[in-house]
C-alpha cells in the first residue's frame, strides 16, 4: 500500500446499544444501511468507508464463540480489499470478543478496532459517534511508512485505546466503561491522536500473511475463591465432568485457601490431568506464586501462573490454545508465554 493511496475500512455491526434507537418500546437496533442518516459526520471521511450488518443483531450478552468465527472469517475474507476493520459491538462482553480476536487472527498487519457506545449513537449525549468516528481514524492512521498505525485488536472507547486482550469493563453506567490496568494505552486521543508506539505490537520481520484460527475448545470453568466457599462447590468445578482447564481467580498475588481439603482437590485435579490457570481477582498487578505459603501451595500442586492477564484474556488464551493442541502440557506450557502481548512478560 503506497503512502498516497487512501484508506478503505469494513465498518462491521455485531449488535448493542450503539447501534440502537428508541422505538416508542425500548430500545431495538436500527437498520444499519441507514448509518449515514444517524451519523452524518462520516460523509466527511474521504476514503472508503463500507458496512455490514450481522444476522441476527445482538445484545453482546448472548455472544458465542461461533460468532468469534465468523467475525474471524470474515475479516479473513474481505482482509485483501480493506486497510482496517472497526468492529461495532455491545460492551458487556466487548473485552471477551476482543480478547477472542487477538489469538484467533495471527499474523495481523492490519488494524481491528472494537468500539461501541454506552448510549445509542441516535441520542442526543451519545458517546457513540465521537467512540465510532475516532475508531474509524485509528483504523485508517499510518505511519510516515504507509504501515498501519495499530496492527492488533484493540478497543477504542472513551478517548483510549487500549489492546483488546487488555481490556476489561469497569464501569456499566459511566462513559469511561473500560481500563486495560496492566498495559498503558495504545494511543489516546486528544486534540490529536497520541500513538504509544513503544507499546503497539508491529508484525515480526518475515511473520507470514494473516492465518486464522476458528478451533476453539471452550471446556473451561472459572472459580471465584471467597471466604467460605464449600468443599463441594470446589470439588465441583476443579474435578467437574466435561472440564479441561479451571481458571482459578485467586486473592492478591495469586493465593488461595491453605486448608488441606483444598489442596487436596487441587492437587487431584492437576493429577487427572486437568490446566489450571491462577489469575488474581484484583484489577491491577500480577500472580506471583512464589510469595505466600498459600500461593506456593498451588504452584507445588501443578497449577500455572496466569502472570497478569486479565480473566476474560486467559479464558480466550485457553478456548484458543485448547483448540489448537490436544497436548495439555503443550497448553500449559504456551499459557506462560507472550503470545499476543496478553501479558507483560
Ligand atoms: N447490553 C449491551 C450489549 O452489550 C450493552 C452495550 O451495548 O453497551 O450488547
Amino acid at each position: 500500500m503506497s503512502k498516497a493511496s487512501k484508506s478503505a475500512i469494513l465498518l462491521i455491526y455485531t449488535g448493542g446499544t450503539i447501534g440502537m434507537k428508541e422505538s416508542g418500546h425500548g430500545l431495538v437496533p436500527f437498520d444499519f444501511s441507514e448509518i449515514l442518516v444517524e451519523v452524518p459526520e462520516l460523509r466527511k471521511f474521504t476514503f472508503k468507508i463500507d458496512s455490514c450488518a450481522f444476522d441476527p443483531l445482538i445484545d453482546s450478552s448472548d455472544v458465542e464463540p461461533g460468532m468469534w468465527k465468523e467475525l474471524a472469517t470474515l475479516i479473513r475474507d474481505r482482509y485483501e480489499q480493506y486497510d482496517g476493520f472497526v468492529v461495532l459491538h455491545g460492551t458487556d462482553t466487548m473485552a471477551y470478543s476482543a480478547s477472542a480476536l487477538s489469538f484467533m487472527l495471527e499474523n495481523l498487519d492490519k488494524p481491528v478496532i472494537f468500539t461501541g457506545s454506552q448510549l445509542p449513537v441516535g441520542s442526543l449525549r451519545t458517546d457513540g459517534k465521537e467512540n465510532l468516528v475516532s475508531a474509524i481514524e485509528v483504523a485508517s492512521a499510518r505511519d510516515s511508512r504507509g504501515r498501519a498505525m495499530v496492527p492488533e485488536v484493540a478497543i477504542y472507547f472513551n478517548s483510549q485505546l487500549i489492546r483488546g486482550n487488555r481490556a476489561t469493563k469497569v464501569n456499566s453506567t459511566a462513559f469511561d466503561a473500560f481500563r486495560s490496568p496492566n498495559c498503558p494505552p495504545l494511543a489516546e486521543a486528544g486534540i490529536s491522536i497520541r500513538y504509544n508506539k513503544a507499546v503497539i505490537r508491529y508484525p515480526a520481520a518475515g511473520a507470514g500473511p494473516l492465518c486464522i484460527h476458528t478451533e476453539l475448545d471452550t471446556r473451561v470453568a472459572i472459580l471465584k475463591i471467597h471466604p467460605g466457599i464449600t468443599e463441594q462447590v470446589a470439588r465441583n468445578v476443579l474435578l467437574g465432568n466435561g472440564i479441561r482447564a479451571v481458571i482459578i481467580e485467586t486473592y492478591g498475588s495469586g493465593n488461595a485457601i491453605s486448608k488441606p481439603w483444598f489442596t487436596d482437590i487441587i492437587r487431584e485435579s492437576a493429577a487427572s490431568g486437568r490446566i489450571l490457570l491462577n489469575v488474581t481477582q484484583c484489577l491491577a498487578g500480577d500472580v506471583n506464586m512464589n510469595l505466600y505459603a498459600t500461593g506456593k501451595a498451588l504452584k507445588d500442586a501443578g497449577v500455572v501462573s496466569g502472570s497478569d492477564i486479565t480473566t476474560e484474556g486467559g479464558l480466550a488464551k485457553l478456548f484458543y490454545l485448547m483448540g489448537e493442541y490436544a497436548d495439555n502440557e503443550k497448553v500449559k506450557r504456551l499459557l506462560e508465554k507472550n503470545i499476543r502481548g496478553e501479558i507483560s512478560k
